[in-house]
């Protein structure tokens, strides 16, 4: 009783918005109304093979499988969570983001055999800058509703190839070599571990980190993000 009439209060104190339409939201773990996250637009591909993340992979990397749980556009309601997470310091973002797509894994049985969840790791410098690897925080989401283990100490990151963006795509690849390495391989040694990122574009990073994890023995690969864009 106490406990729902001071819920109720604090809620009046700090009124609780949908990030999509500024309706007033109760439920003050989710970032959207009914309405908002209907309309959030899912790839419907997680379930299924040789979907578009798949088809870039192939030939590049051996994966098990690959998927995103929602389409990312250029000033789309995904982008504007996705900024909230990545620069206006809203951890709380990367765990819902991460259970909305934890219960699309968890739907579809196709992931059932990964073990391990490995955020894609950041480099020191981005880390110190931004505080939290936004993947770790998706990765502690989607672990919430289906239960897997996180582990953060497998790989490092030595390059930030995000502070790339103004050379062409070519160099950009070039650039990719050598950018992770792998730090301890006991936890994950004969797992199959999925590597997880925030929005998969070209797959350039989730390629390079994938392929260090691949030389720890016994490793099975599969991929997955939130969002995901060409
Ligand atoms: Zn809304």
């Amino acid at each position: 009783m106490f406990k729902s009439w001071l819920s109720a209060f604090i809620h009046l104190i700090y009124p609780h918005n949908c990030e999509g339409c500024g309706t007033d939201i109760v439920n003050d773990k989710s970032f959207l109304c009914t309405k908002c996250l209907y309309q959030l637009p899912k790839t419907g591909f997680i379930a299924n093979g040789n979907n578009p993340i798949e088809k870039k992979l192939y030939g590049r990397i051996k994966i098990e499988h690959a998927g995103a749980g929602f389409y990312f556009s250029k000033d789309g309601l995904l982008q504007h969570l996705v900024t909230q997470l990545k620069y206006k310091n809203n951890k709380e973002m990367g765990l819902y983001l991460g259970r909305l797509l934890g219960h699309q894994l968890q739907a579809t049985h196709r992931f059932d055999g990964v073990e391990v969840l490995i955020p894609l790791p950041l480099n020191d410098k981005k880390l110190s800058k931004r505080g939290y690897n936004q993947a770790e925080l998706i990765c502690k989401g989607i672990a919430s509703v289906w239960n897997k283990p996180i582990i953060t100490d497998s790989v490092i990151r030595l390059i930030d190839t995000a502070t790339q963006t103004n050379k062409s795509l070519t160099d950009r690849w070039d650039n990719m070599e050598g950018a992770f390495a792998i730090a301890d391989t006991s936890k994950v040694e004969g797992k199959h571990v999925a590597l997880i990122d925030d929005i998969i574009t070209t797959c350039a990073s989730i390629e390079s980190c994938g392929q260090e994890l691949l030389k720890i023995k016994g490793v099975k690969l599969s991929v997955v993000s939130v969002g995901f864009t060409t």
